[in-house]
């Protein structure tokens, strides 16, 4: 018999998940000549990154998402496939009605302390964070205290951290916040990477490019399908949950939840800014996005998005992974055992990562690097 009808298996890959770690490695393959066949569950492309036309505003269905990188390389790759807008991320934060700047810089201060120089703000913290007197913080609290002082963690921090992550700042691990940048100038620009930006035309444009002339199975779940699509290809790129792929053998992951309440307004200009953050705990939402800022938009009603965090259960999004020390002893042991097999695992989910988009497409690319070895 020919040994090549044995083998040869219709497609090169089988990529489960149409995400940014999906639609990268299978650009990447096809550039490389291989046959991808990329499928996902949902009726779209794109993952979370996917965008909804509503009212000719590019809504983000399942949450903001601002591109910033320090990355030439994959900002150029980025801007490839569609050229990006000069979007400059510079939050509000809503307390108790009184609308402040982030990120923590010297605009801040003023309005938190009526102080107006540098030296001033400086002052100020030093003489609280001294207060405080935390040596060995042992909680998210302690440690926010002993970094930035009483005022802006009880402002800023607590009642925002504490719904976003669904307990208490004192039972919440220090690690959560390694560092929290203050700024002693009057810069509002949240992220400090040299390169940010949304898509121009929105996010689909990017996945389209990505995954143009590439097969594409939409509604279609793996597990469901499993016996015939594991035949389908040599080998499986799998980016959805680890911990389902392998049938949660060594126990569940956790995750944080989101649940986003869109909302159509007849109005042009809602809140003036794409994102303001609700940092205080009465107010059930974290935050609220107004969609048409992203792209300076001039449309006459606007969508705006309250997010509201949640616990998470298998029948909803697993947004966020809890990295915690009990979670990530679960993760090794699937990474281990990840490593046995000849599948790839990537991006958020099956790498278990509190991934920007940038490091996803940044995992996807070094993945495809050594094994096309461009
Ligand atoms: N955070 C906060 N107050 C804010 C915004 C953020 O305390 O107004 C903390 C909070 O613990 C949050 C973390 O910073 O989980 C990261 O928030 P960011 O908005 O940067 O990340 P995203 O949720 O957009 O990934």
């Amino acid at each position: 018999m020919n040994k090549d009808n044995i083998s040869k298996k219709k497609y090169d890959y089988l990529i489960v998940g149409a995400g940014l770690y999906g639609s990268v490695f299978a650009h990447e393959a096809k550039k490389n000549g291989k046959k991808c066949l990329v499928i996902d569950q949902r009726n779209h492309i794109g993952g979370n990154v996917y965008c909804e036309n509503i009212e000719g505003i590019n809504v983000h269905k399942y949450g903001a998402h601002i591109f910033h990188t320090n990355n030439k390389e994959i900002w150029d790759y980025v801007n490839s496939f569609v050229p990006f807008n000069r979007y400059t991320n510079s939050p509000i934060a809503n307390y108790k009605g009184k609308l402040f700047n982030l990120p923590f810089n010297m605009n801040t201060f003023n309005k938190l302390w009526n102080v107006n120089t540098p030296e001033e703000a400086k002052e100020i913290i030093k003489k609280q964070t001294l207060e405080a007197n935390i040596t060995n913080p042992q909680n998210l609290e302690e440690q926010a205290i002993s970094l930035v002082g009483k005022d802006i963690y009880k402002t800023f921090i607590k009642g925002y951290t504490e719904k976003q992550w669904g307990r208490k700042a004192t039972e919440l691990p220090a690690f959560i916040i390694k560092r929290l940048p203050l700024r002693f100038t009057f810069d509002n620009n949240y992220f400090n990477d040299i390169y940010q930006g949304i898509p121009i035309g929105g996010y689909n444009k990017l996945t389209e490019g990505l995954l143009k002339g590439i097969e594409i199975r939409l509604n279609t779940d793996f597990y469901t399908n499993k016996e015939e699509l594991s035949k389908i290809a040599d080998t499986i790129v799998f980016t959805g949950k680890i911990d389902e792929y392998y049938d949660y053998c060594y126990g569940k992951l956790e995750y944080r939840s989101l649940n986003f309440k869109h909302k159509i307004l007849d109005t042009e200009n809602y809140q003036g800014n794409a994102v303001v953050n609700y940092t205080e705990a009465s107010i059930p939402y974290t935050r609220i996005i107004e969609h048409k800022h992203f792209e300076f938009g001039k449309q006459k009603k606007t969508v705006i998005t309250e997010e509201y965090p949640e616990e998470w259960t298998p029948s909803k999004e697993p947004y966020y992974p809890i990295n915690d020390s009990r979670n990530m002893d679960i993760y090794t042991k699937y990474k281990q055992k990840s490593l046995e097999s000849n599948i790839i695992f990537g991006g958020r989910l099956a790498e278990y990562k509190y991934y920007d988009m940038h490091q996803v497409i940044g995992s996807a690319l070094s993945k495809a690097k050594k094994i096309f070895r461009t």
